[in-house]
C-alpha cells in the first residue's frame, strides 16, 4: 500500500520533514561516500558576501549551483562540495560602524582597531551561519562544515604570494590618481565599485560664472570687458580652477550683453538671452593659449598660478557653455588634462570631505556644503552668471549612499598593461555562456586601467607592503618570510591573524637605508580576497598534490552584470598572474533580480522579498522552479506570483500523483504484484511491449524523450529548457494519458486471473503510470529536491520494497537506494522512444481541439452527442494517422462518426468550422430525436456521478438509482439505461419512489425535471 495523498502538497510540512529524513539518514555523506574516487566534476563556489542574511537573488544563484552539483552528483562524480564565505572588506565594517553607532573613522581609533576588527571577524562568523541555515532551508547541498572563509590566513597569505609575484614583475606601485572618495567612509572607491551600483539621480545647483579674459588684444581680440562664460555643477571645485577647456572644431561667439562681451559655443548662445548681440563666430581652437582671471585667485593654494585655456575632444557644445571648468586636483579627466597640458593641481579636499587648513574661510568646510558660499564669494567679485537646479545622474559610495567626491589620493596599484593580453588570452580558453559574455569581458580588460588594491581602512587583507621614507618599498609573500625578516614586533604579532592592527607591530629594515620601516596601513581590496580562491581552498601553497587533482575547476556561476569586472576579472587575473591561464573552463552567467514590477528590489518600494518569508509562503522547490524555468539571460522580475503560477504546475503533478495512488491501493496493485503476475522476482520496469495500448506506447515514448532532453541540456549547463520539457510533459501525462486512461483504471477490482485481457490491460496502465512518476521523479529531484524525494519515498517505498527501479541501474540487481537522490539519474531507454507516434498524437490533440473549439462556437453542451465530425488535412499521409485514432477523436469530441473531407472541398451546410494553417475540422450541429435522448442520458449519468460525490460514496461503490421524469426523459432513460446502469455502478435503475435515499435531488436535465435518489448497496 501508498501512504495516501492529500489533495494539495503543503511545503510546510513536507520540507522541513524531508530535510530531516537527509539529516537522520545521513543521506548526503552516504552521497559524497559513494562517489568518492569517481571522475570528478569540479565545481568552484564564489563567496558570498557574509554581512547579512541572504538576499532570494542569491538563492536564484545557490539553486544553479545546487542544480548542477546534485545532478553530476546522480551522475555518480566525485565533488568538492565547498561553499565560500566572503568575510572582508567595507561592507562589513560599515555595517559594524552601525551597530555601534559611529560615524567616523575617528570613532573607530577611539574604541581601538583591535576591538573593532574582532567585531568584523564575529559579524562575517555570525551572518556565515545565518546563510548556511538558509541555503539548507532552500535544500543546497554542501559540506557546510567545511567552508571557505576568505578571512582564513590561509587566504590572506595566498594573496600574499600573489602580490609578491607581481612586484617580482615589478608591477606593484604607488600612484597618485585622483579618485571618487567617500567623505563618510574615508575611502576610495574603485571604478568597479561604482560602475556596478553607484549612481543615484540627485538634484545639485549649476553655476554659470564668467572670467575676466586677460590681455585679450594679444589674441586680436578687442581690450574691452571680455568674459569666458563657464558652467558647472560641482561649486566646490572653483575652488582649485586652473584652466578652461574649449573643444577647437566647434564654433564660438563673442557677443555683447548689458555692456559686456561673452565667449562660449555657437550653439548655446541662447543661455546669453535674446538680447545677446553676436559681434564675431570664431572657432575653439583660436581661443587655445587665453588667459584668465582664476574665480579665487585670493585663495593661499591659488598663489603664482596661471589660468589658461587649453583644447580638449571631449568638450560637448549640448549643454552648459561650451566651456568646461578644469580643475586637475578635483576630477579625473582633469588629472589626467592636467598631466598632459602640465597643469597646476590643487587637492583641496581632506579624508573628510572637508576643506584642507590652508583655504582660508573655506577651511574645514564640507565640499558638499559650500555651495552657498561660493555662488556669494562669485556674486561678491561680480563673476556670478547664474544658478540653476540640475539633475543628473551622481555617483554615491555604494556601501553608505554618501554623495562622492573627487580627491587626489595616493593609492597602491598593479600595473595592468603588460598583463592586459596575457588576460585576455585566459579569457578566451573559458566557454562562456551565454556567448556574449566573452565580448563582455574582453572589451573590460581593453579598457581597464590599473588595479586600485588599497583602502585607507580597517578590515581587510593586510597588504604586505612595506616603505620606507627613502622612497624604498618591498613586498613580503609570505608568513615566513615575515618571520625571517621582522626587525622587531613578531612577539606581538605572533599568535594573531595577518590583520591590523597586530600585523602593523612589525618592522622590517629598510633594503637602501637601513631604517625600521613599518608596514602601509591600507588594506586590500576584497576582489583580491575572492580572487584567490581557485588556490587558496585548494591549498596551491600548502598541498600541491591537491591544488593538482582540482585546478582548472570546470564550471562555475554568477550573476553576470556584476561580476565581469569583479569577481570573473579577479580569479582570471590572479590565475594568469600565477598559472598563466583560466582557473576555470565553463562560466554560466545569469542576468540580475529585480522586483516584481522589474524595479530593484527596495524594502522602501514594497518589492522586495524576504528570503525566510518566500521560504515560508512559497516553499523552496517552488522556488527553485520558478529560477530554474527562468531564461537567465534576461533579468527576473521575481514576486509571489511567479510562485502562484509555478504552484498550479505542480499542483497537476500532484494530482496525478494522488490519482494514481488512491487507485494503486484500491487494486491493491504495487510494483512487486507483478507486471505479468511476478509476485517475487526483481524486474526491470519496462513494461512488456505486447500488453502496451498506443496510449502506452505513445507517454513511455515522451517519457524518455523528455529524459534524453533534459541529460542533453544539463549536460550543456542549459538549466531552464528542462524545466519547460517537464512542464509540457506533466500536461501531457494530466490531460492526456491520464484522463483518457481513466476507465481503464476504474474496471473491476483486478481478477488476479492471469492473462484475462482487463487484466493485462489494467497492470499495463499501472505500471505505464508507475515508471511516468518514478522517473519523473528522479529526473526533477536536482531542480525540486524535495517534492522529488516525497514521490520517490512513498512510490518506490525504498525501505519496504527490494525492487529496483527504471531510474536506479536498470541493468543490475541492486536493491533501492534509499534516497532519490541516492539514485542513477534516469538514463532514456531509446527503444522506447517512437518520434513518429509522437508525432501522430500530437496530430490527434490538434485536431480534437480544432473540434472542441468548433463545439464550443456552436453552444452545443460538451454531453451532447453529435453525429459527426469533418476533418479537412492539408499533409499528404496524415489521414492514415488520424484513422489509426479514430475512435479516440470521435470520443473526445462526442461524435458518431468521423469523415474526411477533400482538400479544396467546401463544408457542407450545417457544420461549424474551425481552421488552423495546416488543417480544419468541422462539426455536424444538426440534432435528431435519438442523439437528443441520447444527450438527455448522459446530462443524467453527470448529475448521478455528481451525487456519488456528495454522497461520499467511494469510486467503487455500487447504488440503487431511483426517478420520476418527464415523459419525455423517462423515454431516454429507458432506451440508454444499460449505458446509465454501466457508468454510474448501479445495479437498478428503476422510477419507484425510494423510501430512504443516501441522496436525493430535484434536478433539471436538459430543461426536463427530474427526481433522483441514490442508495448505496451494500454487499
Ligand atoms: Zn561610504
Ligand atoms: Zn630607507
Amino acid at each position: 500500500m501508498f501512504a495516501p495523498v492529500p489533495r494539495q502538497p503543503d511545503h510546510r510540512e513536507i520540507e522541513p520533514r524531508i530535510l530531516k529524513l537527509w539529516a537522520d539518514r545521513g543521506i548526503f555523506q552516504k552521497l559524497v561516500a559513494r562517489n568518492r574516487g569517481k571522475p570528478k566534476f569540479k565545481f568552484l563556489d564564489g563567496p558570498i558576501t557574509a554581512n547579512n542574511p541572504m538576499g532570494v537573488h542569491h538563492a536564484w544563484g545557490r539553486t544553479y549551483k545546487d542544480l548542477f552539483q546534485r545532478y553530476r552528483a546522480m551522475l555518480g562524480q566525485d565533488q568538492r562540495y565547498q561553499n565560500g564565505f566572503d568575510c572582508q572588506g567595507l561592507w562589513v565594517e560599515v555595517e559594524v560602524e552601525k551597530e555601534l553607532g559611529f560615524k567616523s573613522k575617528r570613532d573607530i581609533e577611539k574604541f581601538g582597531i583591535d576591538r573593532f576588527v574582532e567585531k568584523c571577524k564575529e559579524r562575517a562568523r555570525k551572518y556565515s551561519a545565518v546563510q548556511t541555515q538558509q541555503s539548507i532551508r532552500l535544500g543546497q547541498w554542501m559540506d557546510w562544515d567545511n567552508s571557505y572563509f576568505t578571512m582564513s590566513e590561509e587566504n590572506n597569505y595566498s594573496i600574499w604570494h600573489f602580490l609578491k609575484k607581481c612586484h617580482e614583475r615589478g608591477l606593484v606601485y604607488e600612484g597618485t590618481d585622483v579618485m571618487p572618495w567617500c567623505s563618510r567612509c574615508g575611502t576610495a572607491i574603485s571604478d568597479q565599485e561604482i560602475a556596478t551600483e553607484g549612481y543615484r539621480e540627485i538634484t545639485h545647483k549649476a553655476v554659470y560664472f564668467r572670467l575676466p579674459v586677460l590681455h585679450p588684444s594679444d589674441f586680436g581680440l578687442r581690450p574691452s570687458d571680455e568674459y569666458l562664460l563657464i558652467w558647472t555643477t560641482t561649486p566646490w571645485t572653483l575652488t582649485s580652477n586652473v584652466a578652461a577647456a574649449v573643444h577647437p572644431e566647434i564654433d564660438y561667439v563673442r557677443a555683447r550683453r548689458d555692456g559686456d562681451t561673452y565667449i562660449l559655443a555657437k550653439s548655446l548662445l541662447h543661455v546669453l538671452g535674446d538680447k545677446a548681440q553676436v559681434i564675431e563666430e570664431l572657432k575653439g581652437e583660436k581661443l587655445v593659449g587665453l588667459r584668465y582671471k582664476g574665480p579665487f585667485d585670493e585663495l593661499g593654494p591659488q598663489q603664482g598660478v596661471e589660468h589658461r585655456v587649453i583644447p580638449w575632444d571631449e568638450v560637448s557644445a549640448a549643454e552648459g557653455t561650451g566651456i568646461v571648468h578644469i580643475a586637475p586636483g578635483c576630477g579625473k579627466e582633469d588629472f589626467l588634462l592636467g598631466k598632459e597640458f602640465n597643469l597646476a593641481v590643487i587637492a583641496p579636499l581632506c579624508e573628510d570631505g572637508a576643506f584642507a587648513d590652508n583655504f582660508d574661510w573655506l577651511k574645514g568646510m564640507d565640499a558638499q556644503a559650500a555651495a552657498q558660499p561660493v555662488f556669494d564669494s562669485l556674486e561678491k567679485k561680480g563673476l556670478l552668471f547664474k544658478v540653476e537646479d540640475y539633475t543628473h545622474r551622481y555617483p554615491v559610495c555604494w556601501r553608505c549612499g554618501q554623495e562622492l567626491v573627487f580627491r587626489l589620493v595616493d593609492e597602491w596599484f598593479i600595473s595592468m598593461d603588460s598583463l592586459r593580453e596575457e588576460i585576455k588570452e585566459s579569457a578566451r580558453q573559458v566557454r562562456w555562456i551565454p556567448e556574449f559574455g566573452l565580448a563582455r569581458e574582453l572589451d573590460w580588460l581593453s579598457n581597464m586601467s590599473d588595479w586600485c588594491i588599497s583602502k585607507k581602512r580597517y578590515w581587510g587583507l593586510a597588504l604586505p607592503i612595506f616603505r620606507c621614507e627613502c622612497g624604498w618599498f618591498d613586498v613580503i609573500g609570505s608568513r615566513e618570510e615575515l618571520r625571517t625578516r621582522a626587525i622587531s614586533g613578531w612577539k606581538q604579532f605572533e599568535g594573531h591573524t595577518p590583520h591590523r592592527p597586530w600585523v602593523d607591530e612589525i618592522r622590517v629594515s629598510c633594503g637602501k637605508c637601513g631604517k625600521p620601516v613599518a608596514r602601509i596601513k591600507d588594506v586590500g581590496n576584497p576582489w583580491l580576497d575572492a580572487g584567490i580562491v581557485p588556490f587558496s581552498t585548494t591549498h596551491y601553497l600548502t598541498g600541491r598534490a591537491y591544488w593538482q587533482e582540482w585546478f582548472p575547476f570546470e564550471f562555475i556561476t554568477e550573476c553576470f552584470p556584476g561580476q565581469f569586472r569583479n569577481w570573473f576579472y579577479a580569479i582570471l587575473a590572479m590565475s594568469t598572474v600565477l598559472e598563466k591561464r583560466s582557473p576555470f573552463k565553463v562560466l554560466f552567467g545569469y542576468a540580475s533580480m529585480k522586483g516584481a514590477d522589474g524595479r530593484d528590489m527596495h524594502k522602501s518600494w514594497g518589492n522586495a522579498i524576504d528570503t525566510d518569508e518566500a521560504f515560508d509562503k512559497m516553499g523552496a522547490d517552488v522556488m527553485r522552479w520558478v529560477f530554474c524555468r527562468h531564461n537567465p539571460v534576461q533579468n527576473l522580475n521575481f514576486g509571489y506570483s511567479l510562485g502562484d503560477e509555478v504552484r498550479r504546475k505542480l499542483l497537476t503533478l500532484w494530482n496525478v500523483y494522488s490519482f494514481f495512488v488512491t487507485y494503486a491501493n484500491i487494486d491493491k496493485w504495487t510494483p512487486g504484484a507483478g507486471f505479468r503476475g511476478q509476485k517475487s522476482e526483481p524486474q526491470s520496469l519496462t513494461p512488456d511491449p505486447q500488453s502496451l495500448s498506443l496510449l502506452d506506447r505513445w507517454i513511455l515514448s515522451r517519457l524518455n524523450s523528455l529524459v534524453k532532453l533534459t541529460r542533453e541540456r544539463l549536460d550543456d549547463f542549459d538549466p531552464s529548457s528542462a524545466p519547460r520539457a517537464v512542464e509540457e510533459f506533466i500536461d501531457d501525462l494530466s490531460v492526456w494519458y491520464v484522463r483518457r486512461s481513466r476507465r481503464r483504471f476504474w474496471k473491476p477490482a483486478l481478477s488476479g486471473v492471469e492473462g484475462s485481457a482487463s487484466d493485462t490491460d489494467k497492470q499495463a496502465a499501472y505500471r505505464t503510470l508507475y515508471d511516468c512518476l518514478v522517473t519523473l521523479a528522479g529526473l526533477i529531484a536536482p531542480f525540486m529536491p524535495f517534492l522529488a524525494e516525497e514521490l520517490y519515498q512513498n512510490l518506490a517505498q525504498p525501505s519496504i520494497c527490494n525492487l529496483q527501479s527504471a531510474i536506479c541501474n536498470p541493468s543490475g540487481r541492486v536493491p533501492l537506494p534509499e534516497s532519490v537522490h541516492l539514485c542513477a539519474y534516469p538514463e532514456p531507454d531509446l527503444s522506447l522512444i517512437d518520434l513518429d507516434l509522437e508525432k501522430e498524437v500530437g496530430l490527434v490533440r490538434a485536431v480534437v481541439s480544432l473540434g472542441r473549439a468548433a463545439r464550443e462556437k456552436s453552444n452545443l453542451k460538451v454531453r451532447q452527442p453529435l453525429e459527426a465530425v469533418l476533418v479537412r488535412l492539408n499533409e499528404p499521409g496524415e489521414e492514415e494517422a488520424i484513422l489509426r485514432h479514430a475512435e479516440t477523436i470521435k470520443e473526445e469530441l462526442n461524435v458518431h462518426d468521423l469523415r474526411f473531407s477533400m482538400k479544396d472541398q467546401k463544408f457542407p451546410a450545417g457544420y461549424r468550422v474551425e481552421e488552423s494553417p495546416e488543417r480544419a475540422v468541422g462539426i455536424c450541429t444538426k440534432l435528431t430525436e435519438e442523439l437528443e435522448n441520447e444527450g438527455l442520458a448522459r446530462e443524467l449519468v453527470h448529475k448521478v456521478q455528481n451525487l456519488r460525490k456528495a454522497a461520499g460514496f467511494d469510486v467503487v461503490d455500487r447504488i440503487r438509482l431511483h426517478y420520476q421524469a418527464s415523459p419525455r426523459l423517462a423515454a431516454a432513460v429507458r432506451e440508454f439505461e444499460d449505458y446509465i446502469r454501466h457508468e454510474t455502478l448501479a445495479v437498478v435503475v428503476t422510477d419507484e419512489v425510494m423510501a430512504e435515499p443516501d441522496i436525493r435531488e430535484s434536478a433539471r436535465i436538459n430543461r426536463e425535471p427530474a427526481e433522483l435518489a441514490l442508495k448505496r448497496v451494500r454487499e
